[in-house]
């Protein structure tokens, strides 16, 4: 589904990417763990092309994007990558239910009471059928950053990519929060999923992939990665954090 190769970024002198080579299959589910500033982030707004890599390829569902060359296909093929990011970002004078169907209507043009149904069924599934029609600012923060997913699953992406999806939320909401991602992954949803909760990680992961500077230095399962690790840099990293 994702087929990266010898992907380089640089911002400015800061070499940020030094040769990622990562290939994610149709339903697979890989965490990327690392250090801040070890390029996590940058990564998956390559593969979103929030950032466009100066080297290197990426390819989503069997095609290669090429985004000097495909500047007119960046927007379709952003709707088939969703990403949800650490703050939501949600529109604060849009109720929930106009957050949801934003790009439905306003992207995609489906008509709104198309694109209502389409959002029922996505806050049901987020379980926020009851605050379809208040504002963010109503909102717990683990209520908004489901309120984004289902804002992500609305351009129905083949691929989702969250970059520390609970990362700015109370410990006692993180739960929810994940409990949504893990649905999302038993359905076969393809992801790429940074995060520091490395029990979520552990549980949710086909493979963990552990970044330092720029580059991929271990990855396994999570029993191989968090049980057994080969690599001192990854060792001294989880020997931190855990
Ligand atoms: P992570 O998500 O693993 O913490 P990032 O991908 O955010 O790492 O950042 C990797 C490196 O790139 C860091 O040194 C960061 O300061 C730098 N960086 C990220 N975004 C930019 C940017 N827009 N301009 C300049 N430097 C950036
Ligand atoms: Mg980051």
């Amino acid at each position: 589904m994702i087929k990266i190769e010898e992907l380089h970024k640089w911002f400015g002198e800061l070499h940020v990417l030094k040769g990622i080579n990562m290939d994610v299959a149709d339903s697979e589910v890989v965490v990327l763990i690392g250090a801040s500033g070890s390029g996590k982030s940058t990564l998956l707004r390559c593969v979103n092309f929030l950032e466009i890599a100066e080297e290197g390829t990426i390819a989503i569902d069997g095609k290669v994007v090429n985004p000097k060359k495909d500047i007119k296909r960046l927007p379709g093929i952003r709707q088939e990558v969703g990403m949800v990011f650490q703050h939501f970002n949600l529109f604060p004078h849009k109720t929930v239910m106009d957050n949801v169907i934003e790009g439905l209507t306003q992207v995609k043009k489906v008509p709104r009471r198309e694109a209502i149904k389409t959002g029922e069924e996505l806050l049901e599934k987020v379980g926020l059928s009851d605050k379809a029609d208040v504002y963010p600012a109503m909102l717990s923060g683990g209520q908004k950053q489901r309120v984004a997913i289902a804002r992500a699953l609305a351009m129905r992406p083949k691929i989702m990519l969250f970059d520390e999806p609970t990362s700015a939320l109370d410990p006692e909401l993180v739960g929810e929060v994940l409990a949504v991602i893990q649905e999302l992954a038993a359905e076969g949803m393809t992801m790429m999923v940074v995060t520091h909760e490395m029990g979520f990680a552990r549980e949710v992961a086909d493979r963990v992939v552990y970044m330092d500077e720029g580059q991929i230095v271990e990855e396994g399962s999570p029993e191989q990665i968090f049980g057994d690790p080969q690599n001192e840099r990854t060792q001294a990293f989880l020997s931190r954090i855990l």
